[in-house]
């Protein structure tokens, strides 16, 4: 299982029932949150979000529309008695933002935050485990800024039933599995790997890509990525207002997604001048044809 859930979609200012940047993260059993915009918890007891779950929150930058949820939601935890270690993933700032809150309203949350510094302008593997890997992503904003790239590791290889000898033994099929012949005492090949085995699912792949100004090194790290975020603030019209502010137009996230070979595209971070988002559906779809909205409540399955 590899999901998405929207929380929050919006640009800098709330608008039109959209709320600022925040989504939630299932892959296998492991759930994460990638940036937690103010109303974050709100959104996830209005989508039943099981936010008590939530081991680990990736933050892209200390812009108040992707952190301003953290606080309310840290309480909140605190609140429901959580007592898990909770990881939190940001630039240098926030550790400090958060001992402040704490210190001056008196309190002591019951459970231990473990801070992770990202670290500016360079690519860095922030988590893995046996099954995948969390690297971030440099981004072209203002502050320091950094995307997530999520992906599964390689799978084992499928064995073959209708083509397994009855004969073989336990270890033998964890070595099919890892990919290697069965070889006898004298080094003999028994079984071939490729006539028992069929080859590995596809291991999937999700980027988050905001705030950024366009920039063609995003393309080259997230290259085949199966699911790419990518933020879209702009329409093409008013491309020098995106420049300026290091932002993107529904025209760099379509080229971003053409130029890493994005099996599939979702824009958000939308400025609060597009109350009715088709337009900006329809100027991406038009250069990138498999483009979705990230719409408040909706789950986006990651799938081969
Ligand atoms: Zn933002
Ligand atoms: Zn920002």
């Amino acid at each position: 299982l590899f999901e998405i859930t929207i929380l929050g979609s919006s640009g800098a200012i709330p608008a039109y029932g959209r709320y600022p940047s925040c989504q939630f993260i299932q892959v296998a059993n492991k759930y994460f949150l990638i940036d937690c915009g103010e109303g974050a918890q709100m959104q996830m007891s209005r989508f039943q979000v099981p936010f008590h779950k939530i081991q680990r929150i990736f933050i892209s930058h200390l812009h108040g529309d992707h952190v301003l949820g953290l606080m309310g939601l840290l309480f909140s935890m605190h609140l429901q008695k959580r007592s898990a270690d909770l990881h939190l993933h940001a630039f240098k700032g926030l550790d400090e933002i958060i001992i402040a809150h704490l210190k001056y309203s008196h309190s002591a949350l019951n459970f231990t935050i473990v801070f992770h510094t990202t670290q500016e302008g360079t690519m860095e593997t922030i988590f893995e485990d046996d099954t995948i890997t969390v690297e971030t992503i440099p981004l072209y904003h203002r502050i320091a800024c950094s995307g997530f790239l999520i992906k599964e590791k390689p799978k084992p290889r499928r064995i073959n039933k209708n083509k397994l000898p009855p004969t073989i033994l336990l270890q033998q099929i964890i070595a099919l599995k890892e990919g290697r012949d069965i070889l006898d005492d004298a080094g003999n090949i028994i079984y071939k790997n490729d006539a028992l085995t069929l080859p590995p699912p596809p291991s999937l792949s999700y980027a988050y890509c905001s705030d950024t100004a366009f920039n063609l090194e995003i393309a080259k790290q997230i290259e085949g990525v199966n699911l790419l975020y990518h933020e879209a603030t702009f329409m093409q019209e008013e491309k020098k207002k995106a420049l300026e502010t290091f932002h993107s137009t529904t025209a760099d996230a379509a080229h971003i997604a053409i130029q890493s070979n994005a099996k599939a595209l979702l824009i958000g971070h939308f400025s609060a001048r597009y109350r009715d988002l088709d337009l900006v559906l329809k100027e991406t779809q038009e250069i990138f044809p498999n483009t979705s909205l990230a719409i408040e409540g909706q789950t986006f399955k990651i799938e081969a």
